[in-house]
């Protein structure tokens, strides 16, 4: 039903929301500028989550959120369907907040239920991060859930990150001041070197998904997986490794001693009520992604 159009002009080789046997036309963006605007009124999002463990003992040591729009009529659509238009028409900072409440509120139950060291990560747009009154937004959605703030995790890409150093920098300053963490998301992605980041105060670095997929048949990606993991460490960042799939991935970062995993082999990004927040033991098996 969704054809997927590949986009060569917004760098992101992401895909595009269009019917098939639909071009990507000017009728056809404004429909969908009118069905996400409806979107944002409505809420008609979905969280989902994906737990991250930490690779000495293989806890659940947090989870990230991940939005999806359920479309009414074509269904539960991932970020690849709308995001690039969403950012384009001026909704991302919305949905980024509608994500957060829902996010948090989650989280807050989880602590609540016994889980109370769960880091809830959730990813900050570019337009979001650069609003004047990001702080206070952030703040007063940690007053309406009730999260703590130790709780929470930011993440920004490189881009967001680099597109206005001296803002930035001040931004994560003030995020660390009222207790909530920054993570640099996509490491690797960008046009950055760690060099250039490493004056950046996060708590943390995520490693692309795209390096990890490679770094177990690819013996340049394992060297430069390897380098960053222990160049993150030496400006003493944790390293997060994304995409993990299979069991020789998962070998492989805990031997370079990245810090904490997340990927399909651990579990899919799933809605709140089937996300396992326990010990997930069984990875020592030969167990296939679930
Ligand atoms: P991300 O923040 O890098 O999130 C990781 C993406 O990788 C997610 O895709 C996740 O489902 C996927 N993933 C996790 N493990 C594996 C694996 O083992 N194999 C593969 N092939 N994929 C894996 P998703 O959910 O489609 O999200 C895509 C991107 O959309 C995210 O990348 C993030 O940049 C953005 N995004 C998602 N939710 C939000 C949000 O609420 N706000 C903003 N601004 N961006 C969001
Ligand atoms: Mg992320
Ligand atoms: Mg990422
Ligand atoms: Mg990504």
């Amino acid at each position: 039903d969704q054809a997927m159009y590949r986009s060569k002009d917004n760098g992101r080789n992401t895909y595009q929301f269009y019917l098939e046997g639909m071009e990507p036309n000017a009728s056809n963006r404004l429909e969908l500028m009118h069905e996400l605007n409806q979107a944002v009124k409505k809420n008609q999002f979905v969280v989902y989550f994906q737990p991250q463990i930490c690779l000495a003992d293989h806890r659940v040591i947090g989870v990230e959120a991940l939005v999806r729009w359920n479309h009414p009529t074509r269904g539960l659509l991932t970020p690849y369907h709308f995001l690039n238009e969403a950012e384009e028409f001026g909704l991302l900072s919305q949905i980024d907040q509608l994500v957060m409440a829902e996010a948090f509120a989650t989280g807050r139950h989880w602590h609540e239920s016994g889980y109370d060291d769960l880091v809830i990560s959730v990813n900050m747009s570019q337009h979001l991060f650069n609003q004047a009154n990001v702080v206070e937004v952030i703040k007063a959605m940690l007053k309406t859930s009730g999260i703590k703030p130790k709780n929470v995790l930011i993440e920004i890409t490189e881009n967001v990150a680099l597109s206005q150093v001296a803002h930035a920098k001040k931004i994560i300053d003030d995020f660390h001041a009222i207790g909530v963490k920054v993570a640099l998301d996509d490491f690797g992605t960008g046009y950055s070197s760690l060099s250039q980041l490493r004056n950046f105060p996060f708590d943390s670095v995520k490693i692309d998904q795209s390096f990890i997929r490679s770094s177990t048949g690819d013996d340049l990606d394992a060297a430069f997986v390897e380098s960053i993991i222990h160049m993150a460490k030496l400006f003493h960042f944790d390293v997060v490794t994304e995409g993990i799939e299979t069991q020789s991935q998962l070998a492989f970062v805990k031997e370079k001693h990245a810090d904490i995993a997340q990927g399909y082999l651990i579990q899919k990004p799933a809605p709140k009520d089937r996300v396992r927040l326990v010990l997930l033991d069984d990875l020592h098996g030969d167990s296939p992604a679930t």
